[in-house]
């Protein structure tokens, strides 16, 4: 067989299967648009790369213009998927201006002053300029993870290839005068090559991101309690364990706040179930704005509560419960009949040293046991003295 052809048909098979590839994925993520986007992005370039050697039946110059409009159309769409996909604003105008003055330019050189070397330098430049917009858009974000990373380089190395390439080989080749002989040039076949190079590595990188995308969102789900909203269990011993270790290194104090709903299984027997899940939705809601954006908050069990505290010690953290507890006690649930009061019990410990989660766990649930055993709708704390490892060090003088 024919390694031109072979050569030839390597760009729209690669480009149609990535093309059916973020179709499929698309079909399983439709809230995530860009990834049709792409299927777009990838179909057209496979038919603007068919269509540089099927001439359809409206003749030659309009066949290379409808194939450079597909390669731009497709360009647009690659530029503006990825861009999305990074939470960037698609820089429309930028790349309308750079796709819309190519395609003018290759008209220019193909319809008045026809030139097929202008016509390449055109189209070139145009999707140059577009992978170096997308690389400026991509630069704020290219410290944010690795496929960042990859993307802004990929967009450097396209760039690179558009302008650099294609200039040094236009000039070492000399004008194109016409088609003869331009599909077997070093222009050509280098154009094949690199474009099918780097088109496979942007779809492998924008894979690897669509994944990172379900596994994330497979991990919030994993961790998240539905009825709360707050992290479950798993997510809140998962991120507290992180946070304990980051207070550890950073040398910052971190305090725990145990909280349970009081008499709650009477409230359940007496004015429903669906009424009990409306009051642990409630106090939830009120534990998280308390907690903030710094706290850890999840809901650990039934009617049980757990935030973790950074930067706050005892005192501190016993504040932030009978905080939470006064509010919570002066408050109305809707949906309850008006002065039905709804308590909660707080069992508060400060990290001594280096200790784990578990055992910080246990102490501030002894200390709500004493809550409990106090009446409820209190808070008591759990006097363990923290070593000196978090203590101010003592400043050095003289
Ligand atoms: P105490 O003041 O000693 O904590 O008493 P309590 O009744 O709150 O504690 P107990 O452990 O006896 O009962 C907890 C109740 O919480 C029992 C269970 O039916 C209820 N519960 C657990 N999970 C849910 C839930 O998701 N929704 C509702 N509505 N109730 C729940
Ligand atoms: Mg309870
Ligand atoms: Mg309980």
């Amino acid at each position: 067989m024919d390694t031109g052809l072979l050569i030839a048909l390597l760009n729209p098979t690669i480009a149609l299967a990535l093309g059916a590839a973020f179709l499929v994925l698309w079909f399983y993520q439709r809230h995530r648009p860009y990834l049709a986007v792409l299927a777009v992005s990838y179909s057209l370039s496979a038919v603007g790369f068919l269509l540089q050697y099927f001439t359809l039946p409206i003749g030659m110059p309009l066949t290379k213009l409808v194939s450079n409009i597909c390669f731009s159309v497709a360009g647009c769409c690659l530029a503006g998927a990825i861009v999305h996909r990074y939470g960037r604003k698609v820089p429309y105008v930028g790349i309308g201006v750079l796709a819309g003055g190519g395609l003018a330019s290759f008209c220019w050189f193909l319809f008045v002053a026809p030139d097929l070397t202008w016509r390449i330098l055109a189209m070139n430049f145009a999707f140059g300029g577009i992978s170096l917009v997308v690389a400026a858009e991509l630069r704020p974000v290219r410290n944010n993870g690795p496929t960042e990373k990859i993307l802004f380089v990929l967009s450097l190395l396209s760039g690179a290839n558009f302008f650099v390439r294609t200039l040094a080989v236009v000039i070492a080749h000399g004008p194109f005068a016409s088609y003869d002989g331009f599909y077997g040039s070093s222009y050509w076949t280098t154009a094949l090559l690199s474009h099918a190079l780097l088109s496979l590595l942007i779809a492998l990188c924008v894979f690897s991101a669509a994944a990172l995308d379900v596994l994330k969102a497979l991990k919030t789900e994993t961790y998240t309690d539905p009825l709360s909203g707050l992290l479950n269990r798993r997510g809140f011993e998962e991120r507290g364990m992180l946070l304990l270790r980051h207070c550890a290194s950073a040398r910052f104090p971190v305090a725990l706040v145990l909280a349970d709903l009081d008499h709650f299984k009477a409230l359940n027997d007496v004015h429903g179930h669906g009424a009990g899940d409306r009051v642990i939705a409630d106090f939830a809601a009120k534990l998280r704005s308390a907690a903030g954006a710094r706290g850890v908050a999840g809901r650990i069990g039934g009617e049980e509560f757990a935030v973790l505290l950074p930067l706050s010690d005892l005192a501190a953290a016993r504040l932030f419960a009978e905080a939470v507890r006064t509010v919570y006690s002066a408050g109305h649930v809707d949906g309850l009949p008006q002065g039905t009061k709804v308590t909660a019990s707080f069992g508060v410990a400060a990290r001594s040293g280096d200790e784990a989660l578990e055992p910080l766990m246990r102490r501030a649930d002894d200390a709500l046991y004493k809550a409990k055993k106090n009446g409820r709708d209190s808070v008591r704390l759990s006097y363990e003295r923290p070593e000196t490892a978090f203590l101010p060090e003592p400043l050095k003088t003289g």
